[in-house]
């Protein structure tokens, strides 16, 4: 039988739109965009094209909107160019952001920027009287996330974004994991800068963008070539940015029915699975992304080995956790919301995605309520081998890395 993906906040499935849109660029249409014949006309029309609609489906402009290799460099470039642009100042985040974010800002600190980690609640929301509170004169920029990848909430940027712009300070967020699954535009959130990732939407790998209001202001991250308005120097990547911008407008146009549709299967999911001994939600119960599922399970040890039981049932799921073969770390997003390392180390993420129907729900909670309690008996004889089996399962368990 077919594996039954549910790990959409990892990665999605490619829509059949944004595959045929992008098939006439791998071949035929394989100009270099800066080329002045005719191959390259007709890609850098493509592109142009495809630059109003990826800002059409934000609320930016076109001159805003800025193609990338992906959620990861997004984030790289606003936060290294603002350093750059200042020299000098105090950079301000939340302890929950992805890695792409997180990493870079630790860099910086090594090169001597200073750096506030906001400790959200224990739903992962973060007030406004904290960053108020944390902005200093020296304040150079804020960069928090509108939708956090381990535990789905949903955080308000637009009252956020609100203290800064007060403040006249910068704001970045990294909306990898909202675009294309809640309404996102630009102008009512108020932000200065968002970054977006096409493989979370139904679009390609290593693609992405950035929106950016202060175009001509912000300097590069990557040199070259002067592609992107000397932005982002490299050959543009046509069939994926085609290939995104397709994605994007065919999820936001679809918002309508996925949204409710995503939430009814995501509640089913919640309630299913929280009836479980043992189980409990993790994340904003209400202000949370559609499809979006996860939880602390106890008792079963390191979530790699739920993961991997119900990747034998057939069900592709994600551990909340931070583990590849050679570590076992405990999410840090889950640390920071307060949950004990145990707790942190046990959790479960299901995304679920437009393909995903009821019977797959019930079908899951069902592998839910078989494998937990299978693990709970044998965690007693398992645990002093956990270990190894976790490093074992390392490729199938993953990380809040997506
Ligand atoms: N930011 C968040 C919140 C993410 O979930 C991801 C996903 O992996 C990224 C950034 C990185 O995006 P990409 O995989 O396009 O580099």
């Amino acid at each position: 039988m077919k594996p039954i993906y549910m790990d959409h906040s990892a990665t999605t499935p490619l829509s059949e739109g944004a595959l045929n849109a992008m098939l006439p660029y791998m071949r035929e249409q394989f100009g270099n965009p800066s080329a002045v014949y005719s191959y390259g006309q007709t890609a850098k029309n493509a592109v142009e094209k495809s630059r109003d609609r990826v800002a059409k489906a934000i609320g930016a402009l076109r001159t805003e909107i800025f193609f990338t290799s992906g959620g990861t460099e997004s984030d790289n470039w606003i936060i290294r160019s603002v350093a750059r642009l200042k020299g000098r100042g105090h950079i301000i985040t939340s302890a929950i952001e992805h890695n792409a974010v997180l990493r870079t800002l630790a860099q910086l600190e090594e090169d001597g920027y200073e750096v506030t980690y906001l400790a959200p609640d224990r739903l992962g929301q973060i007030a406004p009287e904290q960053l108020e509170r944390a902005i200093r004169p020296d304040t150079i920029l804020v960069s928090i996330m509108l939708a956090n990848n381990v535990v789905g909430t949903v955080l308000n940027i637009r009252e956020l974004a609100a203290v800064a712009r007060r403040h006249r300070v910068l704001f970045h967020t990294d909306a990898v994991q909202a675009v294309g699954h809640i309404p996102v535009q630009v102008r009512s959130l108020g932000v200065d800068f968002l970054s977006i990732s096409a493989h979370k939407f139904c679009g390609p790998k290593g693609v992405g963008a950035v929106f950016c209001r202060m175009p001509n202001k912000l300097p590069p991250l990557l040199t070259g070539g002067g592609q992107e308005k000397e932005r982002r120097s490299g050959t543009e990547n046509v069939p994926g940015i085609v290939g995104m911008a397709q994605a994007l407008e065919e999820a936001v146009a679809a918002l309508d029915c996925t949204v409710p549709r995503l939430n009814a299967l995501r509640d089913r999911l919640i309630a299913g699975v929280t009836a479980i001994p043992g189980i409990a939600l993790t994340g904003d119960p209400v202000r949370r992304l559609p499809g979006f599922a996860s939880f602390t399970v106890s008792g079963v040890g390191h979530s790699v080995l739920l993961v991997n039981a119900l990747n034998e049932c057939g069900y592709c799921v994600s551990s909340g956790s931070a583990c590849s073969a050679s570590s076992k770390e405990a999410s840090h997003v889950l640390l920071s919301l307060g949950y004990e390392q145990s707790e942190a180390s046990s959790s479960l993420r299901i995304t679920l995605g437009a393909e995903n129907t009821e019977a797959e729900v019930d079908g899951v909670i069902e592998a839910i309520r078989r494998c937990v309690a299978r693990l709970r008996t044998e965690s007693v004889t398992r645990a002093p081998r956990l270990e190894g089996r976790v490093a074992d399962y390392g490729a199938a368990g993953e990380r809040a890395n997506d």
